[in-house]
């Protein structure tokens, strides 16, 4: 496939997110300590927690950035139901204080996972920040402490968000209203 012929509504603009960002960086700041280690789940996230961070540093934050792959989702847009670990951090988190980034929440597996697997290679707190939540399709017992903004139960892609490894440049968050051919 390739993305000619699609159709994507803007839900969230690159304004709103910008704004938005700048919201939880500042509460971030005032929750976590300075030197947090941000742990991002590619490749979901990666435009996010760009921004994020930066916001973070406009925020007196100076976080230190690693990343995981995590997978949980195939090319399409039904959930698999298991993660697996494609790319693991580099960074040693023990002992360390963690905020875990990822684009969005809907079963909880991914973020159910990824948080048990930090706290047992002793991390000393993790806390969940989240561009989308989806609440209505939890599995896992998981809650985020930081939500950009709580997602209708559309499938979304932009702003690092893909159908098929496409839309990810997109600068806003839209609906894909019509899957390509
Ligand atoms: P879960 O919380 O179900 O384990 O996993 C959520 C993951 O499913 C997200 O990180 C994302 O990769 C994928 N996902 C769920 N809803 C959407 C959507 O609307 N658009 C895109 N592009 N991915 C989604
Ligand atoms: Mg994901």
């Amino acid at each position: 496939m390739n993305a000619e012929g699609s159709e994507v509504e803007v839900l969230f603009s690159s304004a709103e997110i910008e704004r938005r960002n700048r919201e939880l960086a500042v509460e971030i700041a005032g929750e976590m300590g300075r030197e947090l280690l941000v742990v991002a789940i590619l490749k979901g996230s990666f435009v996010f927690a760009a921004d994020l961070i930066r916001a973070m540093h406009a925020a007196g934050v100076r976080p230190q950035i690693d990343f995981m792959t995590l997978s949980s989702y195939g090319t399409g847009t039904e959930s698999s139901g298991s993660v697996t670990v494609q790319r693991d951090l580099r960074d040693e988190v023990e002992g360390r204080e963690i905020l875990l980034i990822d684009d969005i929440l809907e079963s909880g597996r991914t973020l159910a996972f990824a948080k048990r697997m930090l706290l047992d290679r002793g991390a000393k707190s993790v806390r969940l920040c989240i561009l989308l939540d989806k609440p209505n399709q939890r599995v896992a017992e998981v809650e985020a402490d930081y939500v950009g903004f709580v997602c209708p139960d559309e499938f979304v892609v932009g702003y690092g968000l893909d159908y098929a490894h496409y839309f990810r440049e997109l600068p806003y968050i839209g609906i894909l209203k019509q899957k390509p051919a």
